[in-house]
């Protein structure tokens, strides 16, 4: 039996509006739809969960209404928590507005994952068999970042860890960052972050430059191309662009979480990095078929989607 996935990262409400059009400062707009829905990295969770993989939690959530919607959302995916909630605060929530045109506007609070303690994480029992994954929200929180950095470099030596730095690389101190992608074995990360870490250039001169300069104990990374599928190289020399899946998207949010979900869970059963990439380019394709919440496929839709 493969390991557990145990997500170390973040889990907060969002309250996403659809409006005609974004309103402008001091104006008030109708929304056209309204949903409250699990975000953060809740949808890693449910792309790993719903193909197969034991999915545990160990970040932090919240004591309130938004750390209860979220215990009942990571239950109704038979995830589990390890963590106690937090005596400090609720979870975080974040408003998205969205307009007819896609346009894009967030107001964030980080709320109780921003003040992660190693008391908190005393529960968080790595397993050997176990992967471990976190992204770059809790690592950009001031109150939370040295705590999981700490935590993460005390992962025994055989663990897998998994680092997807989205969606905020900007806000994660290089010295962190750098931390942290010492202790990485996959990094999985779109064209423009592996660019923020390693510079500009084409992906695979990128993904090298990743490898020797910025994860050296790392097995391989994973550069997301969106629509074209992603690349994979191999530390060990070999690199292989995996195509994406031609289907009509209507929803590409979450799409990077679907991919590095479906990735690990994958790996985890023994498959082999490239045929784990087009694993995951098929969820991910799937995803981004459907509209909002967690759109991530079950391994059972992959296959028949494959196989078509
Ligand atoms: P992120 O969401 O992190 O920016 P990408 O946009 O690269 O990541 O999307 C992640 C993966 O989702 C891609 O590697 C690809 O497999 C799949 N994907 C994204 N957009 C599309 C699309 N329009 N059609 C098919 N697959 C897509």
């Amino acid at each position: 039996m493969s390991g557990r996935l145990v997500h170390v990262g973040s889990a907060v409400v969002d309250y996403v509006y659809r409006i005609d059009a974004l309103p402008a400062p001091g104006s008030e707009e109708t929304a056209t739809s309204y949903a409250r829905v699990a975000g953060g990295g809740f949808n890693m969770m449910v792309a790993a969960s719903r193909t197969g993989m034991k999915v545990v939690f160990g970040g932090q959530l919240g004591t309130g209404p938004d750390g209860d919607f979220l215990r009942a959302a990571f239950a109704a995916e038979g995830i589990e928590t390890l963590t106690p909630p937090s005596p400090l605060m609720d979870s975080g929530n974040c408003v998205a507005m969205i307009s007819g045109d896609a346009e894009r506007t967030f107001v964030s609070w980080p709320g109780a994952e921003s003040r992660l303690t190693l008391d908190m994480m005393k529960p968080v029992q790595v397993l050997p068999g176990d992967w471990v994954f976190t992204s770059g929200y809790t690592l950009s929180y001031p109150g939370s970042r040295d705590v999981l950095t700490d935590w993460i470099e005390a992962l025994p030596a055989g663990i897998p860890f998994v680092f997807d730095p989205t969606p905020v690389i900007a806000d994660i101190p290089r010295p962190i960052l750098d931390r942290v992608l010492a202790r990485t074995t996959w990094l999985s990360c779109n064209t423009d972050e592996a660019a923020e870490i390693a510079g500009a250039g084409d992906a695979q001169t990128v993904a090298i430059r990743l490898l020797t300069e910025h994860c050296p104990s790392a097995e391989g990374v994973v550069i997301r191309a969106g629509a074209l599928g992603c690349l994979v190289r191999m530390a060990d020399g070999g690199t292989r662009t995996v195509p994406g899946f031609a289907v009509e998207a209507v929803d590409t949010n979450g799409a990077g979480d679907t991919h590095i979900g479906a990735f690990v869970s994958a790996l985890s059963r023994g498959t082999s990095p490239c045929e784990a990439a087009r694993y995951a380019n098929a969820a991910a394709a799937l995803s981004v078929t459907r509209h909002g919440g967690s759109s991530a496929p079950t391994d059972v839709e992959i296959q028949q989607f494959l196989a078509q």
